[in-house]
């Protein structure tokens, strides 16, 4: 079997964008890296909204800006979501000041504006970047190592 490195999902609305967010909630476990790229209103935020749905994680989904990043515990499972928004931050380095090590110990880490800290993020993570045109949302899934592809694998699978 080959296993591909990407896959690209297009949305034609927050509600689908949400369903796509939902429909790999379940496909996630501790330790994995979303990483979270695209404009101003491409989405991000509301990926994550069904992300934490699909995750089954407690509380609501709001672009964590000003305290970078925002936990979710579990409602039904053992794995929290950790939402970070990194688009305050200086450097990669305020991540691992931040204990990302700690978080990735019980959690999955999804983090908008990726970008701004690609050289801190651990080398097998998943990047999603977000192509904003009108209503449409392109979503190109992009796996960096093993466990990443995993992930890609399962959103092949994703009828959302
Ligand atoms: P970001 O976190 O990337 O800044 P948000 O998720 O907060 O973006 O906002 C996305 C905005 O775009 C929302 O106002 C949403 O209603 C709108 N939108 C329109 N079409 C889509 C789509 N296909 N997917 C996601 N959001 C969309
Ligand atoms: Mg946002």
């Amino acid at each position: 079997m080959t296993v591909s490195d990407s896959i690209t999902i297009t949305t034609e609305s927050p509600e689908e964008t949400q369903r796509l967010g939902r429909c790999l909630g379940p496909g996630l476990r501790s330790g994995d890296v979303i990483a979270l790229h695209g404009d101003l209103g491409a989405g991000k935020t509301c990926f994550v909204q069904g992300l934490a749905h699909g995750m089954e994680v407690t509380g609501r989904v709001s672009s964590p800006t000003f305290i970078i990043m925002r936990r979710h515990n579990p409602g039904q499972g053992d794995v929290s979501l950790y939402h970070v928004d990194a688009y305050r931050l200086v450097s990669g380095d305020e991540l691992w000041e931040m204990g990302i090590e700690d978080w990735l110990y019980n959690g999955v880490v999804v983090i908008e504006w990726a970008e701004l800290v690609a050289e801190a993020l651990p080398q097998d993570h998943l990047d999603v970047k977000i192509d904003m045109q009108d209503t449409h949302r392109e979503f190109r899934f992009v796996a960096h190592g093993t466990r990443s592809r995993q992930i890609v694998e399962y959103l092949q699978r994703c009828r959302f």
